[in-house]
């Protein structure tokens, strides 16, 4: 034990804040078993769709050029189908990020005329530049498909009331975003997205349902695919990576709507047939095999974090107690000065780049000033302990990631060593 708390010291951690993270995580042994259950589930989920589809060693071989008959790509997508219980899923290097994942489900099925309703309130930033609710050159808007919204109750739950009357003829697809992403509202549970798609096929049962599940994968032993969604969309660089996958998006769904993701990403005609995989397929099978445990980390990580900074009397989304249903703990820390030490912190307690002092800047695709902290092997991972805060009102700061346990740990230490070291908390 003191061990440990030399090598804490020599990281730069002082022992008030080591003692009050001893205290934290002495209470937790319960949340953090539960956590470990659902891994062991989902590990045997990923395992058997592996088996079942015969993963063999010929999956991790390097295809280029055009890429037809690239087994390791086509036998990924038939895992995460199996993974996801759909029919079909599309699983690329190709597909660069959760945003454009987001965008090719949406620009795939969605035609002149046609409109898309968000009953999950606002979307992510990143979505607005896509929808063209900040308008933006080659968004849905600009190729005639209309958006409508049906924003959460004050409890930030589903407005049904609301969804009923804002489901019309045109409406063609519905989205529903999993996480809370940069807002703090708390994030659905599978459960509760099942509600909200009855609903919406009751009204209309040909309407095409999509869940953003950036951040959500594996926290439960459910998907959104296993309550009705049509689509389920995430990155690579998020939760079912792994942490390993250098690159990449999913969609996972029904045949006829994969089929359009497919002819819409490469090419009319072409469709899902080309593609090569570039050699990153040990790494897509490796990242998802490990996913589930290393989803169970970014938890704890949460967890722990939620506690902490409750305990301190901020304000935290989800609480302390509350049930999971992502990875992302948000914490209102009330000003710049506390966002900024908060980032500064976990840059610092990074594997790379911890030497570096994050800055906020203007990062594209948002409309404030953004402070972003990631020393990551994989650039911009945020399944690797990250941190991000934009720089407006009520600052919060979005905490995520740690591809283990011990690291989310100090990570979080670290946020809480540097808030001391400025003077924004007393320990
Ligand atoms: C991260 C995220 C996205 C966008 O993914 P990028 O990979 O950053 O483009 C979309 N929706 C939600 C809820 C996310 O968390």
């Amino acid at each position: 034990m003191s061990a440990i708390s030399d090598m804490y010291r020599d990281m730069g951690i002082r022992p008030s804040v080591l003692n009050l993270g001893k205290q934290m995580e002495d209470r937790l042994s319960l949340r953090f078993k539960e956590i470990d259950e659902t891994a062991e589930y989902n590990q045997m989920k990923v395992v058997y769709a592996m088996q079942k589809n015969r993963v063999s060693e010929a999956c991790f071989h390097y295809a280029s050029g055009y890429g037809y008959d690239d087994l390791g790509r086509d036998t990924l997508e038939k895992v995460y189908a199996d993974v996801f219980h759909t029919e079909s899923a599309l699983v690329r290097p190709q597909i660069t990020c959760g945003t454009h994942a987001l965008a090719l489900a949406l620009s795939a099925n969605l035609r002149p005329g046609d409109e898309l309703l968000s009953v999950a309130g606002k979307p992510y930033d990143t979505l607005e530049e896509v929808i063209g609710i900040r308008p933006s050159k080659g968004s849905l808007a600009e190729y005639g498909i209309a958006y409508s919204q049906v924003d959460l109750l004050e409890d930030g739950s589903f407005d049904f009331e609301t969804i009923e009357k804002a489901v019309t003829e045109k409406t063609k697809l519905v989205t529903i975003q999993r996480s809370k992403g940069y807002q703090t509202r708390p994030s659905f549970s599978v459960a509760q997205i099942g509600e909200a798609i009855a609903f919406v096929k009751k009204l209309k049962p040909d309407v095409i349902c999509m869940v953003d599940n950036c951040y959500g994968e594996f926290v439960e032993t459910i998907e959104p695919s296993d309550v009705g969604a049509d689509m389920v969309v995430g990155s690579l660089i998020k939760n079912p990576g792994g942490g390993l996958a250098p690159i990449g998006g999913y969609i996972a769904g029904r045949e006829d709507l994969i089929e359009n993701c497919g002819y819409r990403l490469t090419s009319p005609g072409l469709g899902r047939e080309v593609g090569a995989s570039l050699g990153v397929m040990q790494a897509f099978y490796q990242g998802l095999f490990l996913a589930p445990t290393v989803t169970a980390s970014a938890l704890k990580g949460a967890v722990f974090a939620a506690n902490i900074y409750e305990h301190l009397g901020y304000p935290v989304v989800p609480n302390s107690t509350e049930s999971r249903h992502d990875i992302i703990q948000a914490v209102e820390l009330g000003t710049p000065e506390g966002v900024i030490a908060f980032c500064r912190g976990i840059q610092a307690a990074a594997p790379v780049d911890s030497y570096v002092t994050p800055e906020p800047w203007a990062m594209p695709g948002y409309d404030s000033d953004v402070i972003m902290a990631a020393g990551a092997f994989v650039q911009g991972s945020s399944i690797e302990l990250s941190a991000d805060g934009p720089i407006k009102p009520p600052y919060a700061v979005y905490f995520q990631g740690g591809l283990t346990w011990p690291h989310a740990k100090l990570g979080i230490l670290m946020s809480l060593e540097y808030m001391a070291r400025n003077g924004i908390v007393t320990l």
